[in-house]
């Protein structure tokens, strides 16, 4: 592709506000072919070694697949994958690939993917559907063996260059946890949904996001400056002096406006008028602690427990969880901490190893549906938050609840790991409201629970049938639908009635032109991603009250998700005509 030279605009869709200045790294894991490589014939035994590891790890892989399978009743793929433990031990994989590997002084990947190779053109010649499909287990599982072949050669995050700007077809939750800013400037994908995990761990590390943007296009920019402006939704390729200039009396002025911000998160969170908010923070990890301090969180409103795995695909035991909920507690000197217990499946499917591709992850067994088939795990990380509670102020959060059987079957597991423990202090228990069934009969949740919070991430994605995660999808992704308001405004009124408190942790409590209507609404607390606190809590200073409400009832006359949105955009430019980022236009 011929290099760019004009000043090029393309635009997406933001994910991620911010802006930034760099050059592009691509992240082509789609045509990444694994590299060749000579072996000496003197380390030909390690690289047996190495295969054969990668062949016993797959096996225990698909072994720990099963186990999960079975207490899913999941006998079709049960016996797929009894398939795939087969393969594993044919002479095909084995004997076959070993010989080759001496016989060509090659590296292990590189004879695997000829193999492939010379499988797929064989099958092809077969012609049967049968055999097309028993190709497909042949590609799985090489695939699968590859990956650990490839584990630290493979490409990732972690080695970018200074100031990139990654440019990727897609982008997992764990490419964006190995991030590190400073390395990556901003990520360019071409999928990517508005509420998608890697879109919110890109926000928990302040790193612009922009999807739905034609990759292809920036490929003949290798080496050129682009910058990437995510308030706009544009990415501008090889930028005139002038652009660029602009832009870096822009970066120097929202430098300015975050610094003044941050330094006026000491102030109280209350509306202008008096009225009292909780601004706690969401966090994914441990390492966010300091940011929560120096942003004044008031705690930890949502802990999302099963990113302590990332990329790992196991689950840690009871005793490492228990050290990592200690650090948090801990870390976090008396403040309330909400520990979520493990939301799996989704978009954070990966963390359960490769899935057979049989189920939809984001409906059936995810989340807290999921844990209560795996009894042991689920229990094993209730002792673990039990043990570390005594050190702190904990609160235990399960997600996705949505009937109280699964309610009532949750904290009946609580109750029985505190027997066990010895522990008789009661832990305040709070379910997320993330379902549009558990929202009408939230008054019941209201009874059970100590606290109730709105995941309207997830509520949103299930009220109104739109997948999070797909870019294709995020026109129809309209967290100010009147639907959602309303049910909003009903869980809030349930909890009320019951006088227990209701937090918002979802992703719109981030979002600053959104504060007003839900403290008119009756919020009492917003849980944000840590970077949003200097933000949010400059909403809240700047709402009154009194006009909240009469804002949030107009709201709820409204029969459009725009003119809500309108609605909310207005009156947030004469709230906070200074801000940079969300007046943009
Ligand atoms: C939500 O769904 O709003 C939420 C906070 O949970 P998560 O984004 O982790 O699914
Ligand atoms: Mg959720």
């Amino acid at each position: 592709m011929p290099l760019t030279v004009e000043e090029t605009m393309l635009n997406g869709l933001p994910i991620c506000r911010g802006i930034a200045i760099g050059k592009p790294f691509f992240l082509n894991r789609e045509e990444f072919k694994p590299q060749e490589l000579n072996i000496n014939p003197g380390d030909m035994k390690i690289e047996i070694e190495r295969y054969r590891l990668a062949l016993s790890r797959s096996k225990q892989d698909i072994k720990r697949l099963q186990r999960q399978l079975e207490s899913e009743s999941s006998d079709e793929t049960i016996k797929i994958l009894d398939g795939q433990l087969e393969m594993l031990q044919d002479p095909l994989l084995t004997e076959e690939i070993e010989t080759e590997i001496c016989s060509t002084e090659k590296n292990a990947e590189f004879v695997l993917q000829n193999a492939l190779e010379r499988f797929q053109k064989q099958f092809e010649k077969l012609g049967d559907a049968y055999f097309k499909e028993r190709f497909q287990d042949v590609k799985d599982i090489i695939r699968r063996v590859t990956t650990y072949l490839q584990e630290g050669r493979n490409l990732s995050l972690r080695d970018v260059p200074p100031n990139s700007i990654v440019c990727a077809y897609d982008l997992s939750a764990s490419d964006a946890a190995e991030s590190t800013y400073g390395y990556v400037k901003a990520f360019i994908t071409e999928c990517g949904g508005a509420a998608s995990h890697a879109g919110i761990v890109a926000k928990a590390k302040g790193i612009p996001f922009l999807t739905s943007v034609n990759v292809n296009m920036l490929k003949g920019t290798q080496g050129q400056m682009v910058i990437v402006d995510g308030r706009l939704g544009k990415v501008i390729i090889n930028p005139s002096q002038e652009t660029q200039t602009a832009y870096e009396q822009l970066l120097r002025e929202i430098g300015d406006q975050s610094r003044t911000l941050e330094e006026r998160t000491k102030w109280p969170s209350e509306t202008f008028d008096g009225h009292r908010i909780t601004l706690s923070a969401n966090i994914e990890s441990n390492k966010e602690i300091d940011l929560v301090h120096q942003f004044n969180g008031a705690g930890i409103g949502l802990f999302r427990s099963e990113y302590i795995f990332l990329p790992r695909s196991e689950i840690p035991d009871e005793e490492e969880q228990h050290q990592i909920y200690s650090e948090l507690v801990e870390g976090m000197r008396g403040l309330p901490v909400v520990i979520r217990t493990f939301d799996l499946a989704g978009d954070k499917a990966p963390l359960l190893g490769s899935n057979t591709g049989k189920s939809n992850l984001f409906l059936g067994g995810r989340s807290t549906r999921f844990l209560l088939k795996q009894k042991k795990v689920f229990k094993e990380q209730i002792r673990a938050i039990l043990r570390a509670s005594v050190k702190g102020n904990v609160r235990i959060m399960f997600p996705m609840i949505s009937t109280m059987q699964e309610l009532r079957q949750a904290k009946s597991i609580l109750k029985e790991s505190q027997e066990e423990l010895g522990l008789t202090d009661p832990i305040p228990i709070g379910c997320m409201i993330e379902v549009p069934s558990a929202a009408m009969i939230a008054d019941y949740f209201a009874r059970e629970c100590d606290f109730l919070s709105i995941g309207t991430n997830d509520l949103v994605q299930y009220s109104l049938a739109v997948d999070r995660s797909d870019q294709m999808q995020n026109e129809f992704y309209e967290p100010t639908d009147p639907g959602v308001i309303r049910l909003i405004k009903w869980i809030i009124d349930q909890a009320d009635r019951e006088e227990i408190p209701v937090s918002v942790c979802g992703e719109m409590a981030s979002d600053p032109r959104f504060v007003p209507l839900l403290l008119g609404l009756g919020v009492q607390e917003l849980s944000v991603t840590p970077r949003a606190l200097p933000t949010i809590k400059n909403a809240i200073r700047n709402t009154s009250i009194v006009e909240a409400i009469q804002l949030a009832e107009a709201a709820l006359e409204m029969a459009t998700a725009k003119q809500v949105l309108d609605l909310l955009s207005d009156e947030y430019q004469k709230m906070v005509p200074q801000d940079l980022f969300y007046n943009a236009s």
